[in-house]
């Protein structure tokens, strides 16, 4: 093809060619909305700061919803109820993901408006027998839940939570470590001064998952003081505090779920406070935003609104609270039951098909102080507000959904409607490594789906950081995208 002189190169022909610039989001704010955003954020820190588990992110989100007045689709149904636009309605499953809906004029089988993010967070598992004695030293052996970095994990204050079922079956919440007069637990580090081998090893190798375990407690229970059988004697003091405080026994850890996670509340980040940093915000920063975009969207919608928050997505959205399972797909069923006159099977099918969805999970921000892994102009930038990625996955977009540009067009056309600040975003430099979110496992039903979310640095660490305005704009999206005609 030869390119023909065009009379636009004529200097006085010449169209304005507009350039894409991905700039600093706080200067598109006004005063007014600077506030809101201060008061979010300090919202969101409250949150993060309790939701230190996926049961714990439930419970609260559960609480916020039914404050806003929506009701449980399960006990509508049990009653015969049916629904009308402006219902709003609940259903939560096995306490650890979520569905909410606000009810759209339109028919559920022109499909809803959905935004899922999860609720799960790295950390590391109390193993199902985990007490032992080494030494006079008690400890928990653990395995870790995600893709941590191990050395991350020793020497920091760590808290326990979780639920034990009893012999009995009643069940008791744990919650050590968060209060400022609780102890704390940690995994120990060798001493620099004997390090040098371990030194020398690389990061991978030189902490060992097995190697990760909780020092729960020291101090021997005197042999004179009844348990003469029992040689482990500070064990035998854990399980005395156990038996005293909690009537756990030892066989119960068998049916329990502890999760130890970095302990203390979420904080203001920087001298300027522009950030906030703490443990989890993969993914509640996104969960706390869709909850809050969903609760606080105007009006009665055309398409039904529909937020969900789910569990397992950082082991890969496997078993029954993750989003592998039928749990979304029964949830749209129970809808259309709820919602017509006679169940139809195609109802559901069509209402899953013609869906729209963003999955709110966080991307990478560029780390400056990581340039060999970045692909600087495709990776989101700290502040510049809240990152589209149009495709995850690894090594070839290997695991990915891919969006399509007509929806990438949709999306970006609302957010610039709305005035979100937003940016395109990619994990980092093609062939460094990959990740991937719940995305997929919505996209099989034939909708379309984009990620969406707030950009982290340190993700999956004890303690992430994101920006404000970042996080701001998150809750801002996911509203835009539901008040959206
Ligand atoms: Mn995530
Ligand atoms: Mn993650």
């Amino acid at each position: 093809m030869t390119a023909k002189k065009s009379t636009k190169d004529d200097p006085k022909n010449r169209q304005t060619v507009t350039p894409w610039k991905v700039e600093t989001a706080w200067e598109k704010l006004s005063a007014a909305e600077l506030k809101q955003l201060e008061a979010y954020c300090a919202d969101y820190i409250r949150f993060l700061s309790d939701a230190k588990t996926e049961r714990l992110a439930h419970d609260i989100a559960l609480a916020m919803a039914q404050k806003a007045g929506f009701v449980d689709m399960d006990e509508l149904a049990a009653a015969g109820k049916k629904l009308k636009a402006g219902a709003k309605v609940y259903r939560s499953y096995h306490g650890k993901t979520l569905f909410l809906a606000q009810i759209g004029k339109e028919p559920l089988e022109k499909g809803l408006s959905l935004i899922g993010a999860h609720i799960d967070s790295p950390r590391l598992d109390a193993k199902p027998n985990p007490l032992y004695q080494d030494d006079c030293m008690a400890l928990l052996d653990t395995h870790y839940y995600g893709g941590i970095k191990k050395y991350q994990w020793v020497t920091i204050p760590l808290a326990l939570h979780g639920v034990v079922i009893r012999r009995d079956g009643t069940k008791v919440s744990l919650n050590i470590g968060e209060d400022p007069g609780d102890p704390v637990l940690t995994i120990t580090d060798l001493l620099p001064h004997l390090g040098a081998e371990q030194g020398r090893k690389n990061l991978s190798e030189a902490f060992s998952g097995e190697a990760l375990n909780v020092l729960v407690a020291s101090r021997p229970v005197p042999k004179d003081d009844g348990d003469k059988d029992y040689k482990e004697r500070t064990k035998l003091r854990v399980l005395r505090l156990l038996k005293d405080t909690y009537g756990i026994e030892e066989e119960d850890f068998a049916s329990a779920e502890l999760e130890l996670v970095p302990a203390g509340p979420a904080r203001e980040l920087g001298l300027d406070r522009s950030m906030i940093m703490g443990y989890g915000q993969d993914d509640r920063v996104c969960a706390y935003a869709t909850i809050r975009a969903i609760l606080d969207a105007k009006g009665i919608p055309g398409r039904t609104r529909a937020a969900v928050i789910c569990d397992k997505e950082e082991i890969g959205s496997y078993g029954a609270t993750g989003m592998d399972s039928r749990f979304m797909e029964n949830t749209v069923a129970e809808l259309a039951a709820l919602m017509g006159d006679s169940y139809s099977e195609l109802t559901v099918r069509r209402a899953l098909a013609r869906s729209r969805m963003l999955s709110a999970d966080v991307n990478a921000l560029h780390d400056p102080a990581f340039p060999e892994v970045s692909s600087p102009n495709n990776m989101a930038k700290m502040g510049c507000g809240i990152v589209i990625s149009k495709y995850t996955g690894a090594r070839g977009k290997s695991g990915s959904s891919d969006a399509s540009a007509e929806f990438v067009g949709e999306i970006r056309r609302i957010f610039n409607d709305a005035g979100v600040a937003w940016q395109m975003g990619e994990l980092g430099k093609v062939d460094c490594g990959g990740g991937g979110t719940i995305a997929l496992y919505l996209a099989r039903y034939g909708m379309d789906v984009v990620d969406c979310g707030v950009g982290l640095l340190s993700m999956h660490a004890p303690q992430e950081s994101a920006s404000k305005v970042d996080i701001y704009m998150g809750y801002k999206a996911y509203k835009a995208f539901f008040e959206a005609k």
